[in-house]
């Protein structure tokens, strides 16, 4: 295959290869493309806007302000947003089913539900349509040099390509194969932690042709130990993640089983989601894993930076992974006006910047799990002794 192509050729900068064309790959490359480099995006998947079926972590994710501004930079933001369902309080579920809201902040402040299909072909459409950019499919990154910049591609046809590059942007997510280079050197710090926790989402449909439950708000189950959620979605359905130790998933093996569970930790949810619906839902799929990985420096030499999840997963609640992603596009992008884009002196400056940030936001998101299963269950207690004495 020739990747030089013709619109290729009027770029006279760096060659950028980004590596993985998932969220932050393709918000990357909308940067990178800006600044007049020649970029191209190798994706292992085959394109998902031409895939019949879209295989991916979360159906929807929460949107947040450090995202906003990122997509802001490169024209996105209000695209994106007019996509968006505004969330603008949690909504707590007892046991009795009595509901309670807690705000996120002042009036007016809100996070917006966005679904991660659209989102992710949204950016790579807008990364498309710059002339300095190309996009490639079905090529998975098997190793690279940082000698020499050289590439090797696995194809779907099973032949292996080698490409050169000036520069990797490694944007492969939690396990990424660009990051291996870097756990071949000394003084690169790593860790990876699976917690005890496993996830499974459930769709909660359309009741008389709107949302089941109130749209503009994150609905939380907090049930100390374990709890479930659910974000709204365009199509007016609801996705609904149960979060609970693997070792509890495993109890769950029969219909019965489920059902009783259910019946005991959710039972308003039972009529919202549908006896039916929920069973096959529920069996699906296995409960899936969820890791946080820290490591730092970010850069190899000026050869070579990680961002997004290649740098730092996180666990999902507190809705910034994604997010923290987003802003790294945009930290990097001022650090190179900062020092002329002169890599050599920018990537040690982008990995002495960020890395404390997201090192932050990982530990804050291991918390906020506290959060969100047990404290809210006071939070709701206090807010009430609040709006009656207010
Ligand atoms: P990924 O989304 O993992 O994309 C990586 C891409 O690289 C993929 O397209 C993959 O196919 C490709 N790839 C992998 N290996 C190779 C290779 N060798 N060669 C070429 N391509 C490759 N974040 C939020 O901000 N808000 C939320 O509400 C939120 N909710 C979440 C809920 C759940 C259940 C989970 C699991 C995560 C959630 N997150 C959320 C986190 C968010 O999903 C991630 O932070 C985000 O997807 C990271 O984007 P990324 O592009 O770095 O990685």
């Amino acid at each position: 295959m020739e990747y030089s192509s013709e619109k290729n050729k009027s770029a006279t900068k760096k060659k950028v290869v980004v590596v993985g064309g998932g969220l932050v790959g393709s918000l990357n490359a909308c940067f990178f493309a800006k600044r007049g480099f020649e970029v191209v995006v190798f994706e292992s998947r085959e394109d998902i806007r031409c895939a019949k079926t879209v295989k991916g972590r979360s159906i929807n994710l929460a949107l947040s302000h450090r995202g906003r501004q990122a997509l802001k930079h490169v024209g996105m933001e209000d695209k994106i947003i007019s996509k968006g369902i505004p969330m603008h309080a949690r909504m707590i579920h007892r046991v009795n089913g009595k509901r309670s809201p807690i705000p996120y902040g002042k009036k007016g402040q809100y996070i917006l539900s966005v679904g991660r299909a659209n989102l992710n072909k949204e950016l790579l459409t807008a990364a498309e349509a710059y002339p300095n950019t190309q996009v490639n499919f079905n090529h998975r990154l098997l190793d690279w040099s940082p000698e020499t910049g050289t590439m090797t591609f696995l194809g779907t046809d099973g032949t292996e390509k080698e490409i050169q590059a000036d520069f990797i942007v490694g944007c492969d997510g939690a396990f990424s194969a660009t990051r291996k280079q870097f756990l071949r050197r000394s003084r690169f710090n790593y860790s990876q932690t699976y917690i005890p926790h496993g996830y499974v989402e459930l769709t909660m449909p359309l009741r008389n042709g709107d949302f089941a439950m109130e749209p503009n708000f994150l609905h939380i189950w907090p049930r100390n130990t374990f709890m479930m959620i659910a974000l709204p979605n365009l199509d007016k359905t609801f996705t609904c993640t149960l979060f609970m130790p693997f070792e509890e998933f495993e109890k769950i093996t029969t219909d019965d089983e489920l059902m009783n569970f259910f019946q005991k930790y959710f039972p308003d949810s039972i009529p919202l989601l549908g006896v039916d619906a929920l069973k096959r839902d529920f069996f699906r799929l296995p409960a899936q894993a969820m890791v946080s990985v820290k490591c730092s420096p970010y850069h190899l030499n000026d050869k070579c930076v990680l961002m997004g999840d290649a740098a730092h997963a996180v666990v999902p609640f507190y809705g910034q992974g994604m997010n923290a992603g987003f802003e790294d596009c945009l930290v990097l992008d001022e650090i190179l006006d900062q020092f002329n884009e002169d890599f050599s002196a920018a990537l040690p400056e982008y990995t002495r910047v960020r890395v404390p940030d997201d090192h932050a936001i990982a530990d804050l998101a291991m918390y906020n799990y506290v959060e969100m299963r047990a404290h809210v269950n006071s939070k709701y207690f206090l807010f009430r002794k609040y709006l009656e004495n207010a």
